[in-house]
């Protein structure tokens, strides 16, 4: 992730934030100016709300905290108690619904505080835009309403955060700007959720606990593509690690198979990288490895799979590629190492560029042997071997 130290960001970015904090600002103090004094169910609604959404935020925030991880941002939580206090709430006490964002942001320690409010002033401007949408003063209730709403509310939501992360990290990818589709799905059962909540609190205001332990696994949900992402990928690289990467590559194998399809894989190996921890340290060393795989991505397709197989030690299947075309993708790749400048800091800390990094790569393509992944490794590892003992620096065929 970048960095959301507000100064640090480019100037779109900057400015951005602020109006997005500025504009959530004004409609809060607009509505707390306008809104009208609230009656007795509207009070005993949002007592019911506020307490089902604090709970559940101290539960799950106590429970985290006890395992010692480190939570995302439990945004799905808010939209659920947000949605209902949209249907349900005048608009100065959907306001104070606010402080559940809040509440979890004091109960954590947020690293960059200034993250946490440019989202919390997202959500701010997403409810009230629903919220504009049913009715400002009195919400109308209807299905093609509670629809609208919902989408409003998540799109809006979606687009101001989109629209923010773009700003600061021009080459983030699609994933990190829009979310993954298990985000989008969370966010759809959590404002349906909010959508239930609201009818069922109209017939019986405490039934909002109710919501409270779906409210609970719907946050433990929303913190599995964190834990899909640990579980997959490497932390250095943020490639496949080796046990994913080999699950993949063994679907693909299948999948050429019953295609007669060639398939390729490359197996890399840093030349001399032990000199490079020596040297420079084993943080350096770190840099390059991220920057290896940066460049590796870089040079293949969408549809290849890159992993890191272990140490200094990269793979890359390539579906649908004869050994001719895959010889010349892994010289490719071995030119672009070398052109490699990597910006890193030595052993004292001092300023450093990297140049002159050198690969050796072994080529098998599915041609010559089986549509099997550990056949194919092993003559890889082979032609990777060979390449060093030719002087390094070199492409060999298997
Ligand atoms: P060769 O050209 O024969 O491959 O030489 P080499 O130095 O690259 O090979 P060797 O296997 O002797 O050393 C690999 C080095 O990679 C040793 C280890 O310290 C380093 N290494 C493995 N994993 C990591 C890592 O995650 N970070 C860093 N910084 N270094 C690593
Ligand atoms: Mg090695
Ligand atoms: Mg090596």
């Amino acid at each position: 992730m970048g960095d959301w130290s507000l100064w640090r960001m480019r100037p779109a970015a900057i400015a951005y934030v602020l109006l997005v904090q500025a504009l959530a600002l004004a409609l809060v103090v607009l509505v707390f100016v306008t809104g009208s004094r609230p009656n007795a169910e509207d009070l005993l609604n949002f007592g019911a709300l506020a307490v089902t959404a604090g709970g559940t935020i101290v539960i799950t925030s106590a429970s985290i905290n006890l395992r010692r991880q480190i939570r995302r941002n439990p945004w799905t939580l808010h939209i659920v108690y947000l949605a209902a206090g949209i249907l349900l709430l005048p608009t100065n006490l959907l306001v104070l619904l606010l402080l559940g964002p809040t509440l979890h942001g004091v109960l954590h320690d947020r690293p960059e505080p200034h993250r946490w409010l440019f989202t919390t002033a997202a959500t701010t401007l997403a409810a009230f835009a629903a919220r504009l949408v049913l009715g400002w003063q009195e919400p109308v209730w209807s299905s093609v309403g509670f629809f609208t709403a919902g989408v409003v509310l998540l799109l809006v939501r979606a687009s101001v955060v989109a629209g923010g992360i773009r700003l600061r990290t021009p080459e983030a990818p699609r994933a990190a700007v829009l979310g993954e589709p298990i985000d989008v799905l969370l966010g759809i059962v959590a404002a349906s959720l909010g959508g239930l909540l609201a009818v069922a609190m109209s017939a019986a205001p405490l039934s909002a606990l109710l919501a409270g332990p779906p409210m609970v696994l719907l946050d433990l949900a929303s913190q599995l593509p964190q834990w899909r992402r640990t579980a997959q990928n490497d932390g250095k690289t943020g490639l496949a690690n080796s046990s994913h990467w080999e699950r993949l590559a063994r679907v693909e194998l299948m999948r050429a198979r019953q295609r007669q399809q060639p398939v390729a894989l490359l197996l890399l190996d840093l030349d001399n990288f032990k000199r490079v921890n020596d040297e420079l340290g084993h943080l350096a060393g770190d840099t390059v490895l991220s920057a290896f795989a940066e460049m590796l991505r870089a040079n293949i397709r969408r549809e290849d799979l890159a992993g890191r197989f272990g140490g200094e030690e990269f793979v890359v299947l390539l579906p649908g590629t004869p050994s001719d075309t895959a010889y010349r993708v892994a010289d490719r790749i071995r030119m672009a190492t070398a052109a490699l400048m990597v910006a890193t800091r030595d052993i004292r800390g001092e300023q450093r560029e990297l140049s002159g990094l050198t690969v050796s790569i072994g080529v098998a393509a599915t041609g010559r042997f089986a549509y099997d992944l550990t056949d194919l490794l092993v003559a890889a590892d082979a032609a990777m071997l060979a390449a060093k003992a030719a002087g390094r620096n070199a492409v060999t065929l298997a």
